[in-house]
């Protein structure tokens, strides 16, 4: 994804790029398309992009072990200036433009980000109800009968009994 910034008017610009994840160079679990919303201000002094980033990601839930595709975003912004004096700026986010470039490429900034958005946490879903820890089953589409048997007949019968004593 490359801006040849040198084609726009000072001003703000909306821009939209989409990528396949292998295009880029992005490793698993990053899948299919990275699609990129960028507003540009262009000035004399610096360009400034505010952008946000959609992609997808195979993962592997925390709790129930399936695979799934989780559809993310992240939000960033990138200056960079045209004043020399930031050439060795240690701030990352903060890049001198070098006067004979007319040519922003976004790919290095852009995979590095995508890979620190990666969520630590990854579950199919909020309620993923896991597996069993009894039999192993996924509880998500599968009943078992652990829970059942803790409670054995037996003493359901005792506990009405009790109940109604109580009563
Ligand atoms: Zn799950
Ligand atoms: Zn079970």
């Amino acid at each position: 994804m490359k801006i040849k910034y040198t084609t726009y008017p000072d001003g703000i610009h909306d821009l939209v790029f989409t990528e396949k994840v292998k295009d880029l160079g992005l490793p698993e679990p990053f899948v299919g398309e990275v699609k990129l919303n960028c507003r540009m201000d262009k000035s004399s002094s610096q360009i400034v992009l505010t952008c946000d980033a959609a992609y997808s990601a195979d993962f592997i839930c925390d709790r129930c072990t399936e695979n799934f595709i989780s559809d993310l975003n992240t939000n960033f912004i990138l200056v960079k200036v045209f004043d020399p004096e930031f050439a060795d700026s240690e701030d990352n986010a903060i890049e001198y433009l070098p006067s004979d470039a007319i040519v922003i490429d976004l790919d290095p900034d852009l995979t590095e980000i995508l890979k620190l958005s990666l969520p630590m946490k990854r579950l199919c879903s909020d309620d993923c109800k896991g597996l069993c820890s009894g039999c192993g089953v996924n509880l998500n589409s599968e009943k078992c009968k652990c829970s059942d048997e803790s409670v054995d007949p037996v003493w359901n019968e005792l506990l009405k009994i009790k109940d109604k004593l109580n009563n």
